[in-house]
């Protein structure tokens, strides 16, 4: 009798909708039809082109009193039902909702009409972060769109538990700084930052790190915004 261990997995382990775990038409979707239809892109129009903040068009007033420190920042939606399970699934580093999201994230970039990177960086995680899933769901994120962009992806950044803030403060909290080991090759470079979620304090931080090593322009693109 011809016997397939896949059928015997389906039986027992069928494929699920990510989001509403409703059973899948074809094995290889991650989302049912019904939640595939809820996840759309953000809108461009009536968002700052600086920040991505929905203030209307052109660059809203944060941005008009503030230096340029990241080009451009861009998300693809907004984190909300089956769009807010893939942001979760991104973070705990399941590959299918990675390479959904970083999908969705190019299309957005391209729509756009931005030019293409030379150098793609994640956000780093933190060393507990990574011990925790056992890899870098940001790496994984970066890698995915640097395949669709055919760009390198480098690890240049990475958190530092912050003594100065302990000192003072008496709490946790990681500064991230351009580790010494790649700070090479960040000039004349239009670096693009990759991120689950985006974060205008963040980018914007890390932006004046990486402005010290001289590169062309430093954008940054995330899956979602933030609430
Ligand atoms: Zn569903
Ligand atoms: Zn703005």
């Amino acid at each position: 009798m011809a016997f397939s261990i896949k059928r015997v997995l389906d039986l027992f382990y069928p494929r699920l909708c990510l989001h509403c775990d409703q059973l899948l038409p074809q094995e290889k979707n991650t989302f049912c039809p019904v939640c595939l239809e809820q996840i759309s892109l953000i809108d461009l129009h009536g968002r700052c082109r600086t920040c991505f903040g929905e203030f209307g068009k052109g660059r809203c007033e944060r941005c008009v009193g503030r230096s340029v420190v990241i080009h451009k920042q861009l998300a693809a939606c907004e984190p909300f039902g089956p769009a807010q399970t893939l942001l979760n699934a991104i973070k705990s580093g399941r590959p299918d909702s990675i390479s959904a999201a970083a999908s969705l994230m190019a299309y957005q970039w391209l729509a756009c009409k931005r030019p293409l990177p030379d150098l793609i960086i994640p956000l780093p995680c933190t060393f507990w972060e990574k011990q925790k899933i056992g890899f870098d769901p940001h790496h994984m994120l970066a890698s995915e769109i640097g395949k669709v962009f055919s760009a390198p992806v480098h690890i240049v950044l990475r958190k530092a538990f912050d003594h100065t803030h302990f000192l003072s403060h008496g709490e946790f909290r990681h500064r991230i700084e351009v580790s010494h080991r790649r700070r090479e090759v960040l000039c004349d470079k239009k670096i693009l930052l990759v991120a689950p979620s985006l974060d205008d304090t963040l980018f914007r931080s890390i932006g004046h790190e990486l402005k010290a090593f001289f590169p062309t322009q430093v954008d940054a693109l995330a899956f979602a915004v933030i609430e």
